[in-house]
């Protein structure tokens, strides 16, 4: 029986996502890892016998050697941080519900598959482990600094932190990303430089309707944070479209450029908690 089936026994009012969280827990215990979590003692238990860099279309896969054991190709191009995240979501795939030692998976970005939402959602478990990241969490704080000590600590990337952290914060929080599209030739030697535009949001919790990415973005916060190149840690007021309610948020937020093919591109973190 797999360690999913056998969680599911002893807890049948847990869904999917939870009996992997336990199974993850376990595992960390088991293997009394302590953040930054290495991935060879947790291959070793799932019989992964090894990680290989190769040039893939996708982020990585998972491919089988027989005898139950497998073995990790990560993409070569990516990012090592970028890298240490899809090994942690190809270990999470043997967790999975069903999981028989037999099947190849592929993993692409951004999946809305279930199985690849559910390799991520264990993946993080594995990488963040609530036994240490719950207590950091609480310490560093959901600030651009607290961010920067979690993903340090966890050897993960900032965005990755920053959903952990938010799904994980003791109240509704929120983090925003949004990215400036690069520039191009049209827009190369031109004074206007293309303006931000929302990447994505993750929330958790109870917002008011007014708190979304379009007001977020309409405030004016985040051109400023890019524009200041610096932290920004204070209090945002959002008015909804009838002036009658304002909604006051505390927000910490920092420009964090990233080099993607080779070319510079600006992006902004913003941390939103209620004031
Ligand atoms: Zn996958």
């Amino acid at each position: 029986m797999s360690l999913f089936d056998e969680l599911r026994r002893q807890e049948p009012g847990l869904n999917d996502r939870q009996v992997l969280s336990v199974a993850c827990r376990r595992l960390v215990r088991e293997t009394r890892l302590h953040p930054p979590i290495n991935p060879l003692a947790l291959m070793g238990l799932r019989g992964i016998v090894g990680v290989e860099a190769s040039r893939l279309a996708q982020l990585g896969c998972l491919v089988q050697l027989g005898n139950g054991r497998s073995v990790i190709h990560v993409r070569a191009q990516d990012h090592p941080i970028r890298q240490r995240f899809t090994i942690f979501h190809e270990i999470a795939h043997t967790l999975l519900p069903g999981y028989s030692g037999t099947q190849e998976f592929r993993c692409v970005e951004n999946s809305k598959q279930p199985k690849e939402q559910l390799s991520n959602h264990a993946a993080a478990e594995l990488l963040f482990p609530g036994l240490f990241f719950e207590g950091d969490l609480a310490w560093a704080g959901l600030t651009t600094k607290g961010l920067e000590l979690l993903a340090r600590r966890y050897q993960a990337s900032l965005e990755a932190t920053a959903i952990h952290a938010v799904d994980h914060w003791s109240s509704p929080a929120m983090c925003v990303v949004a990215k400036q599209p690069p520039l191009t030739t049209a827009t190369l030697g031109s004074s206007d430089r293309p303006s931000l535009v929302v990447s994505y949001v993750h929330r958790q919790g109870v917002w008011p309707e007014a708190v979304n990415a379009y007001a977020i973005l309409r405030s004016g916060v985040l051109e400023q944070t890019l524009a200041a190149d610096a932290r920004i840690d204070g209090t945002l007021t959002l008015n909804n479209d009838n002036q009658e309610q304002a909604t006051r948020l505390r927000l910490s937020a920092k420009a964090y450029p990233f080099r993607t093919g080779g070319r510079r591109q600006n992006r902004v973190i913003a941390l939103l908690t209620s004031a």
